[in-house]
């Protein structure tokens, strides 16, 4: 593969839509003309792990239950949304399966008629719940695990167990919801030794691996740029073993850079949000647990939901929120130079 095609840069759309207006009709439009079609729902800010690069190990503070969106809550903002054009929605958190009722409020979101509800989940009860998640309309999932060997998992998510991962990932797509993606998050110094580890697992089960940039988005505030993998580096050192081709086009609407083995033996993807950033095909626009709508993982500004909707607004008031909070939307990275800086909450808070 030579080195442009291990590039995986998307365009950054650095000039404003044709209309400095932001239109009242239409799909939902930001001010830079990317449609966006991707609802992300973090059902709450709770989890049952407290990995490294996300939560720190103690003292990590919650919403009071009261301040977290009801299942109806949620569900009004998702119907609204897909009346203004949002296709697919992802379930994440904080960790989605810890909220009871979750298999519930996915038949519900089913009925509204999303192209695709896919979660990201830590997968430690998965493998109780994926026929009932699957049964209720989930299509799939992605399961974070972050290495292949025992004692580091363990030390890496400091809660939970790889074993229970491996077999979650068997039982969901046994129940129809692969194949699995597995999200990496990839760790100078802890974990990028297992880069051709999970290649040759993608390889062998047939999953995609999508290896994940660490970003400043962690309760510890450990971040540096010392501690980031670039997806350059990750891709050079599998191309090597096992030849690459990018699948990915470059005006691909996608979070992550996806790239085959030439051999046909499998897929993986990068996510490389801090090296080389695809905001400029962004699509994606967040609802956190606490009922506000963020227009970008690093935005600064968010837009209060909760706090209309609790005051009795009617439905085209969400639609005027929502829209405006789109429109809003700085060109990539909550900026509009793409400067990276780290927002007020992490990563666990806004709903990976
Ligand atoms: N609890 C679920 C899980 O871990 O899959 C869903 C929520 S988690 C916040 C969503 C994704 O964000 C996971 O794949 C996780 O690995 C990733 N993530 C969390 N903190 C991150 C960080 N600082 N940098 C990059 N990815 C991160
Ligand atoms: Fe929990 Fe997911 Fe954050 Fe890990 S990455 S602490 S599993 S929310
Ligand atoms: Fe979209 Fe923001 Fe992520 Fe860029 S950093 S892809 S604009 S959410």
């Amino acid at each position: 593969m030579s080195g442009a095609d291990l590039d995986p840069t998307t365009p950054v759309v650095i000039r404003r839509g044709p209309s400095p207006v932001m239109p009242l009709t239409g799909p939902l439009i930001d001010g830079f003309g990317r449609i966006h079609t991707d609802l992300r729902v973090s059902v709450t800010d709770r989890c049952n792990l407290r990995c490294v690069y996300c939560m720190p190990e103690e003292g990590m503070v919650f919403s009071a239950r009261e301040d977290v969106l009801t299942f109806g809550e949620l569900l009004r903002v998702a119907r609204v949304a897909h009346g203004l054009g949002v296709r697919t929605v992802r379930l994440t958190g904080g960790e989605p399966l810890v909220r009871r009722g979750i298999v519930d409020f996915v038949k519900d979101l089913a009925h509204l008629g999303f192209d695709d509800i896919a979660m990201t989940t830590n997968a430690m009860d998965l493998a109780r719940l994926a026929g009932p998640l699957a049964k209720a309309g989930l299509t799939r999932v992605n399961v974070s695990c972050d290495s292949l060997k025992e004692d580091r998992f363990a030390a890496i998510r400091r809660r939970g167990d790889l074993a229970t991962v491996l077999a979650a990932m068997d039982a969901a797509d046994q129940e129809g919801l692969g194949p699995v993606k597995v999200n990496v998050v990839v760790l100078a110094g802890v974990n990028d030794d297992e880069v051709l580890d999970f290649a040759a697992f993608a390889r062998q089960s047939g999953r995609v691996v999508r290896f994940i940039e660490f970003m400043p988005l962690d309760g510890d505030h450990s971040w540096t740029p010392s501690r980031v993998v670039a997806s350059a580096a990750i891709l050079e050192r599998i191309d090597r073993v096992w030849p690459l081709e990018r699948v990915t086009s470059a005006h691909e609407i996608a979070p992550a850079v996806r790239y085959r083995f030439r051999d046909g033996g499998g897929e993986i993807g990068v996510i490389a949000t801090v090296t080389q950033p695809f905001c400029g095909t962004c699509d994606r626009l967040r609802l956190t647990a606490d009922g506000h709508i963020r227009n970008c993982l690093f935005a600064e500004d968010e837009t209060p939901l909760r706090d209309l909707m609790r005051a009795g607004c009617d439905d085209p008031a969400i639609e005027r929120a929502i829209r405006r909070a789109v429109w809003e939307k700085k060109a990539g990275r909550g900026s509009d130079d793409l400067t990276l800086l780290r927002p007020r909450r992490s990563m666990s808070m806004i709903g990976g």
